[in-house]
């Protein structure tokens, strides 16, 4: 018999059998148009299939091929099958959402131009000792797979390391992969390659014009392509000549998808270089724990850029005990003047709180009332506009009472600060400052964000407050002061993954502090000064902070020591997701692996949600090996149980976030 397996957009773990149409041969990654139930779909070609265990009368055939030449690579098809295994994610969502729209349809490819004839090389900066080392090391393995740890600090010339080796890829004749954690950051990054390469590169990110995706994947497809810069589902893309992947900020959590297909691109590139046969740099001033782990291990080539490439020092960093303090628009006095001072010396100054909305808590003085969502099992958060409560998970929005629905009181009342509180407040403090907000709130308007960053750089703006938005690598030149408003979030979190995240966070903030011209100032107000995390933080040293809660995490099993698996399941009644995870726990008992603990079924942190209720079970194991052979069984438990039609559920490998 003559058969294909054929990976088509159903969400079911396995690929599709077909027989050919005459004896003909159809190469992996070509598209096929083939029937399913009741209707047709496109599917792509994974292989050939020696035998089938379908009944040959039920064997379908082949209805049209669409392609003369395999829209794939063959390599990709093989990537492809190696994620979804992984992910244990339906092989048919994994490879057709990887593709423009236009292409899940029988569309052809549109004509492209080349861009490799566009190619410049403009002068390179002059690298210090470090950075010549660090390019040494990686030019040294340009043509195997080899996966190195450039941890640099801010401003050490990261960017410059990865220009000069991407120079010897492109001389090569090979295509180089550049990974970004957020679309923000694809203009300036496209801006340092280009003034540096020429007009040779080509982006890929969610917000472009399907037909812009498009072009751009067949320029990747047609080799036309020297520089890709993207986001996560870059990595998908299909090249078959790269010759470098660099992932920058690596450490940041955007680099996991968080719903449907939970995939690390980060991780997921690795693979893919060690496929493609080609090195791999992950930058980052505040590393993963993982990578680290994978340094230390061995596994990764760990180089260290300890210094800032210019000739600035490094910000001076002062804790500000706020816990005893009265404050004055959320700040404390002596942070207040500092800004006063900033800012007459017409200096720039970034307030950095991580808390959106005008008041986190909405509180009634009489009996202590707060508002919380009718659909969530969290508190609203206020808006100023129209005065409304709004929820941040599920977006549930009233307007404010006008008197407290428990005592009948008037006196409710904002309790604490999130960014538009604060910038009413500073306002009023200091009226001639130019002033900007930057959260998800405000970057919702098309350009904003852009228009913000480019007065920022242009120093047309003094005063600067946001989220975790401008943690991300940004550059801004002129900023001379950086104040953390709410450094001990983390510190009591219940997300074990908290206290490095936090971390990452104060130190990617307070690096924005001093970049050019002068050294930085920066000021954490915490109401916790003693706290060995926050001293750690204070000394810069992320070295310490990272040997101490490694440690800890190794005596508690957790990643990077162990293997983290989450099955999540909801539904609207608390009974539904319970009963779903009992039957998968009862299920996996005649297969339990000594090496493979399952923790639950447990209520989530945060058990109602969006008016479901939210549960989970947890498979933890110090070999990933047996992990996934029990994760092989959990599947089929959960798509053939009849309690999956009311109640929804997923699988995170890896997870990222225990919510
Ligand atoms: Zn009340
Ligand atoms: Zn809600």
């Amino acid at each position: 018999m003559n058969l294909v397996k054929v990976a088509v957009p159903v969400p079911l773990r396995q690929q599709f059998d077909y027989l050919l149409p005459e004896k003909k041969y159809i190469a992996p990654g070509v598209r096929v148009k083939v029937p399913l139930g009741r209707r047709q779909t496109i599917g792509i070609v994974m292989g050939q299939c020696e035998k089938t265990t379908i009944a040959s009368s039920r064997l379908k055939e082949i209805v049209a091929v669409c392609d003369s030449e395999p829209l794939l690579p063959a390599c990709l098809c093989d990537f492809f099958e190696k994620v979804a295994d992984y992910y244990h994610h339906p092989i048919g969502e994994v490879v057709l959402t990887s593709l423009p729209r236009a292409l899940r349809q029988a569309k052809p490819l549109p004509p492209v131009s080349c861009l490799w004839a566009n190619r410049q090389n403009n002068p390179a900066l002059v690298l210090n000792t470090k950075q010549q080392d660090a390019l040494k090391a990686i030019l040294a393995c340009l043509d195997q797979f080899y996966c190195f740890l450039l941890q640099g600090v801010t401003g050490s010339g990261k960017t410059e390391v990865y220009l000069q080796a991407v120079a010897k890829v492109l001389d090569q004749g090979k295509a180089v992969l550049v990974l970004v954690p957020e679309i923000s950051l694809t203009p300036q990054t496209k801006e340092r390659f280009v003034s540096r390469f020429g007009d040779v590169v080509v982006c890929y990110h969610s917000q472009m014009t399907p037909k812009k995706r498009l072009e751009a994947w067949t320029r990747v497809r047609q080799q036309k392509a020297p520089i890709v810069i993207g986001t996560r589902s870059a990595v998908f893309m299909p090249f078959s000549q790269l010759g470098l992947i660099v992932i920058d900020e690596e450490h940041d959590p955007s680099f996991k998808q968080q719903e449907g297909f939970r995939y690390s691109a980060r991780d997921v590139a690795v693979w893919r270089a060690k496929l493609l046969g080609c090195p791999v740099i992950l930058g980052s001033a505040t590393p993963a724990f993982e990578s680290l782990a994978n340094a230390k291990a061995g596994k990764y080539q760990l180089l260290v850029l300890p210094e800032r490439a210019t000739q600035v020092k490094p910000p001076e960093v002062t804790l500000l005990d706020v816990g005893q303090q009265k404050l004055k628009a959320g700040l404390s006095p002596l942070l207040l003047a500092q800004i006063a001072l900033r800012l007459e010396k017409k200096e720039q100054v970034l307030l950095f709180i991580n808390r959106r909305g005008y008041a986190p808590t909405y509180m009634c003085l009489n009996c202590h009332w707060l508002a919380t969502c009718p659909r969530c099992d969290a508190r609203l958060t206020l808006y100023s506009e129209q005065s409304t409560l709004v929820c941040h998970y599920c977006l549930f929005r009233c307007s404010c009472p006008p008197r407290c629905p428990t005592c009948q009181s008037t006196a409710l009342q904002p309790v604490g600060y999130g960014t538009q509180r604060l910038e009413e407040s500073l306002k009023a403090h200091f009226p001639q400052a130019t002033l900007a907000r930057i959260d998800s709130d405000a970057t919702r308007k098309k350009g904003y964000l852009e228009e913000i960053l480019t007065k920022t750089k242009d120093n047309e703006i003094q005063l600067l407050i946001g989220t975790q938005i401008l943690a991300k690598g940004h550059h801004f030149p002129h900023l001379r002061l950086v104040a953390i408003l709410d450094a001990d979030g983390g510190l009591f979190s219940a997300d074990f993954r908290a206290v490095e995240k936090m971390a990452q966070l104060i130190i990617q903030v307070a690096g924005r502090a001093g970049r050019v011209h002068q050294a930085g100032e920066v000021f954490i107000q915490t109401s916790h000064p003693a706290h060995p995390f926050l001293r750690a933080l204070f000394k810069q040293d992320y070295a310490k902070l990272t040997e101490t809660l490694l440690d800890e995490r190794a005596r508690c099993h957790l990643p990077p020591f162990s293997h983290l698996a989450l099955i999540r399941a909801y539904a609207k009644t608390a009974d539904l997701p319970q009963k779903l995870l009992l039957h998968v726990q009862k299920g996996l008992a005649p297969y339990l692996h000594e090496a493979v603990k399952i923790l639950g079924p447990v209520p989530a942190p945060m058990l109602k949600r969006q008016g479901y209720y939210h549960f989970q079970l947890l498979l933890q194991s110090s070999s990933r090996r047996a992990l996934h052979q029990m994760l092989g069984y959990c599947t089929p438990l959960l798509e053939k149980s009849t309690l999956a039609r009311r109640t929804r559920w997923s699988l995170d490998i890896d997870p990222q976030e225990m919510f």
